[in-house]
Formats: C-alpha cells, sequence, structure tokens
C-alpha cells in the first residue's frame, strides 16, 4: 500500500504552452527512478467528457481500455509510461457538476445550499485522491487544463490551495509559463512569468517550482531573477527550451534536474540514476533513420495539427523499430477523384484512411482505396477506413451498385456496413458508442496472426457500426476474408484481402496502444510493409533493375 505525494501542473501565460508533455516527462524520469505514477488531467469545460466535441475543438478524443473518452493528453501519458489509464484519469467540470447535482437530487446535502465551495471543491479534490487512495501509486501527477486567471479554472485552483494546506509536503505545485524572447530588444522576459505567478498568488497558491518554456537558454541573471520576483529558490527555476522532439523533454527535464528537486521538495529519495535505456535506444533510432518511407494519411480533419494525434505518434514509434524515418503526408480526402487519385497518391509506400465521422469527404476515401486495392500498395484502414474498405469491395469487386454504410446512407440496397443491434435502441450521443476493449480472436492462417504472433488480443474500440455478417459469405468467396472476430458477438474486427501484399482493414484503434516500449505490431508491419514496397518501387524503376 503506497501513500501517494500529489503534484499539480498548472499553466500560465499561454494556452498550449505543453502541460501534458511536461507532466508525461516528469512521470517518466519518476517512473526510471522506480517510482510508480500517474498522470490525470482536469478539463475545466462543461462537455461530461470530449466524446461529442469535434476535433476542431480539443483534437482527438483519445479512449482508454476501460472506454473513457478522453483528452488526447492521456495519450501521451501512456505513450510514455506505457501504463493504461482510466477514467479516473480525466475528470471533466461537467462530470464533477454531473455527480454533484445528481447528489443532491438524491438528498445527499439534504438541508444545505450546494456551492462551489465547498461541494464543487470537495468533489474535485475527491477526484484527485481517489487516484492516491488506490494506493497503487507513490505520485499522483495532475495537470489541470487551461492557464491560470480563466473563469473556468478558479475552483481547480481552490481545490488546489486547499489540498496544499491539508497536506503540506505531500502536495506540490509545478507551474509551466512562457519566458518570450524580444527581437527587438534582443532580451528574453520574465514580466508575463511575474504576473501568472502573481496571478496564482491571489488564489492563494505559491508555486514550489517554475519551468519555464523558452526559444532561448535562460541565463543566471534570468533565473535569479524570476526567483526573486516568484518566491521560489534559483534550482527551482527550470528551463525547458523548444525540443525538436516531444520524446526529447525527459531528457531535457532530466539535464535541469526536475525530477531531484521535486524528489527533494517532497522528501522523497533520489536514488541511483535513473533507467533510461529503452527510452534513449528509442531516440537514438529515432534520429538515426537508415531509410525513409512515405506514407499517406487521408482523413478530413488534415489541416488541424491534433487531429490524429495518436495515428502521428505511432508512426513515429513504428518508424524507429523499423529504423527508419515515417514521412507522413496529410491528404485531404475531399480531394480525392478518380480524375485525381493518381497524382494525390503519387509516390507514396503506404496509404492509412483514417477513423471519422459522417458523409463529408467519403468518396474520396473509397476512391483512394479503389487505387491502392489495385495498384497494390500497402493499406491500413482503422475504424471509418476499414468501412469505407468494405464499401469499396462491394461496389467495385462484388458489383453491388450503391452499397454504403447506412450511417452514411440509409436507404442503401446494399447494407454492408450496419448499426449495431444494441446501438438501435440509443438516442443519447455521449458515452454511448462501443467503447474500450474487446477481445479479438484471430485466424491462424492469416497476415494478422503473423504480425500479432498470438490468436487473441485486446483492442480499443469507438464505434456504431460494424460489418453487415449477411453479407460475409460472398465477400470471403471474392477473397475479402474476415481474419479477426469478436468472439462474444460475433463481430468481424479485421479483414484482410487475399493476393495483395498488405492490405488490412481494423475495426478498432490500435494507435491507441502503441507506446514508446511497446510500439504497436499492425503499425511496425505497416511500415515494414512500406519499406518493402519502396524498395521493390527502386528496383522497378532502376534502368539496370
Ligand atoms: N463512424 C463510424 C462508426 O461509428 C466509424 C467510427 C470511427 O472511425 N471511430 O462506426
Amino acid at each position: 500500500m503506497l501513500k501517494a505525494k500529489y503534484i499539480f501542473v498548472t499553466g500560465g501565460v499561454s494556452s498550449s504552452l505543453g502541460k501534458g508533455i511536461i507532466s508525461s516527462s516528469l512521470a517518466k524520469l519518476l517512473q526510471a527512478r522506480g517510482f510508480a505514477v500517474t498522470i490525470q488531467k482536469l478539463d475545466p469545460y462543461i462537455n461530461v467528457d470530449p466524446g461529442t466535441l469535434n476535433p476542431y475543438e480539443h483534437g482527438e478524443c483519445y479512449v482508454t481500455e476501460d472506454g473513457a473518452e478522453t483528452d488526447l493528453d492521456l495519450g501521451h501519458y501512456e505513450r510514455f509510461l506505457n501504463v493504461p489509464t482510466s477514467q479516473a484519469n480525466n475528470v471533466t467540470t461537467g462530470r464533477i457538476y454531473q455527480t454533484v447535482i445528481d447528489k443532491e437530487r438524491k438528498g445527499d446535502y439534504l438541508g444545505a445550499t450546494v456551492q462551489v465551495i465547498p461541494h464543487i471543491t470537495d468533489e474535485i479534490k475527491r477526484s484527485v485522491k481517489l487516484l492516491g487512495e488506490t494506493g497503487k501509486f507513490d505520485f499522483v501527477i495532475t495537470e489541470i487544463g487551461g492557464t491560470v486567471g480563466d473563469i473556468e479554472s478558479l475552483p481547480y485552483v481552490e481545490a488546489v490551495r486547499q489540498m496544499r494546506w491539508e497536506m503540506g509536503d505531500d502536495c506540490l505545485v509545478i507551474h509551466l509559463t512562457l519566458v518570450p524572447y524580444l527581437a527587438a530588444a534582443g532580451e528574453l522576459k520574465t514580466k508575463p512569468t511575474q504576473h501568472s505567478v502573481k496571478t496564482l498568488l491571489e488564489s492563494g497558491v505559491q508555486p514550489d517550482i517554475i519551468v519555464c518554456r523558452t526559444e532561448r537558454h535562460l541565463n543566471q541573471n534570468i533565473r535569479n531573477k524570476i526567483s526573486l520576483f516568484c518566491n521560489v529558490s534559483p534550482s527551482s527555476v527550470i528551463e525547458s527550451i523548444d525540443a525538436e522532439t516531444i520524446y526529447d523533454v525527459p531528457i531535457l527535464m532530466l539535464e535541469e534536474k526536475l525530477d531531484v528537486e521535486l524528489l527533494r521538495k517532497t522528501r522523497m529519495p533520489v536514488g541511483n540514476e535513473p533507467k533510461l535505456k529503452i527510452w534513449k535506444q528509442f531516440l537514438y533510432k529515432l534520429k538515426n533513420p537508415k531509410d525513409t518511407v512515405n506514407i499517406g494519411l487521408i482523413g478530413k480533419y488534415i489541416e488541424l495539427k491534433d487531429a490524429y494525434k495518436s495515428i502521428n505518434e505511432s508512426f513515429i514509434h513504428a518508424g524507429a523499430a523499423n529504423e527508419c524515418e515515417v514521412k507522413v503526408h496529410p491528404i485531404h480526402s475531399e480531394g480525392i477523384t478518380d480524375a485525381t487519385v493518381a497524382e494525390k497518391l503519387n509516390g507514396l509506400d503506404g496509404v492509412l484512411v483514417a477513423p471519422g465521422f459522417g458523409e463529408r469527404g467519403i468518396e474520396g476515401k473509397i476512391t483512394a482505396i479503389k487505387y491502392v486495392r489495385e495498384n497494390k500498395i500497402p493499406f491500413l484502414g482503422i475504424c471509418l477506413g476499414m468501412q469505407c474498405a468494405v464499401v469499396e469491395f462491394s461496389r467495385n469487386v462484388l458489383g453491388y451498385e450503391g452499397a454504403h454504410s447506412t450511417e452514411i446512407l440509409p436507404d442503401t440496397p446494399f447494407p454492408v456496413i450496419d448499426l449495431m443491434e444494441d446501438q438501435k435502441k440509443i438516442s443519447n450521443k455521449g458515452g454511448t458508442m462501443r467503447l474500450g476493449s474487446y477481445t479479438c480472436k484471430i485466424k491462424k492462417d492469416s497476415k494478422l496472426y503473423a504480425i500479432y504472433q498470438k490468436g487473441e488480443v485486446a483492442e480499443r474500440h469507438r464505434h456504431r457500426f460494424e460489418f453487415n455478417n449477411r453479407y460475409l459469405n460472398e465477400f470471403e468467396e471474392a477473397g475479402m476474408r474476415a481474419v479477426g472476430i469478436n468472439p462474444n458477438e460475433n463481430l468481424v474486427e479485421v479483414i484482410e484481402l487475399k493476393g495483395h501484399p498488405w492490405f488490412i482493414g481494423i475495426q478498432y484503434h490500435p494507435e491507441y496502444r502503441s507506446t514508446v516500449a511497446s510500439p504497436h505490431p499492425l503499425f511496425v508491419h505497416f511500415v515494414k510493409a512500406a519499406l518493402e514496397h519502396s524498395a521493390t518501387l527502386r528496383v522497378t524503376s532502376d534502368p539496370k533493375g
């Protein structure tokens, strides 16, 4: 039974400074020193979870093993720590209020006026301590979304103030701020940091460690200045300089001794050097690729950096595993037609068709799949991408004109993808999809089996529609095989194409399970297939070859 210390990470001056990466990096260092760590994100918006948000709002929706639809930072937590998170690791204001209001209706507060303080703040504190009270962690790192001073963050900052007061050394606050470089003055400026710490102080919270995001190195003068104005020792002023990759940040934080400073302040043993061998090997391979492959990522949110976060990160892990650089080329599905497809996919060694919802861009995805099927380019279809592969095959190989998913065309004559039976009665949109981890049985004589090297896996899901088993025989006879099946409900999870070097469609989301320590085998083998494809292209285009 471990007694947890609570570390809060707040942000100041600007959003997007990378609280998630700092939290993950610190957690990685503590884990590498032998401590058990978990990371939690508190989001100040009113949605109960981000499942109903479109990617324009907060980027990708990440899904945990227990089926929680969460903030994408949880993806970083898992990719860095290689430990699964759960619903308890992401709490929103909406969820906090929902719980408090449910309790009020049940009569739990009978007689009392229910207020932000203490009822909302108590519920916030309960959600944070829930993780610590499992007895499984030395440290619970809680990242508070938004920026201090935001109206919606106030109850969270107040909860932090109370926890610090109650727990003393067992609770610590790290404040991440921006130290901008003013080119005209030729100087780094500390004033925004001073102001943001003052804002925290107005709420009664003195940060213990200040992490300064910066484009240029902080000299001792700057560190002393921040120390003087913000009441922290100079050793507690930590530089976080822009990094080439997010995976460098743990190493940069190690050099800045963020972990040692934190352990000292929480009176925990520092011990020996952290064990980061696997991490450093990964970084070496990432930075010293021997080859390059070009992969097309086809989706409808390609202009958004964070919409396909986990897919992009999975390619980074798989690239390192193959010692090659994976150049991901985002391609907007709306621009793909019969006339443009050859030019748009020209030079690609592999094509991934992304998950998604709704009609926009769907025909472009189907056209691209026809092209990669016929031209034997390695293909990976994820969720909607798999469903599009099924639609394409039914139209162009089986000859089912007008075949579609009923999500897009409810009265299609050939509903090859249809709403799952238990989805038909559901009208609420929030948290009602088929979510989280389910078992998939794999046929022994398949490529999929060779990839996983086992007959049963558990993968995470997020969908309402499924392959329509009414058509399964026709598909199998024509060469599209169902090689992965959910054994309890007989749902098709994975399809594979005979006679194609690498064509796999999966109903689940492998990208949520790829980590630095354990790159996902499907991505690793997809990149390998792309490498092989690029090698054959080189041979065939070599005039002497
Ligand atoms: N829209 C599809 C479904 O609900 C696919 C979902 C996805 O790609 N995550 O089944």
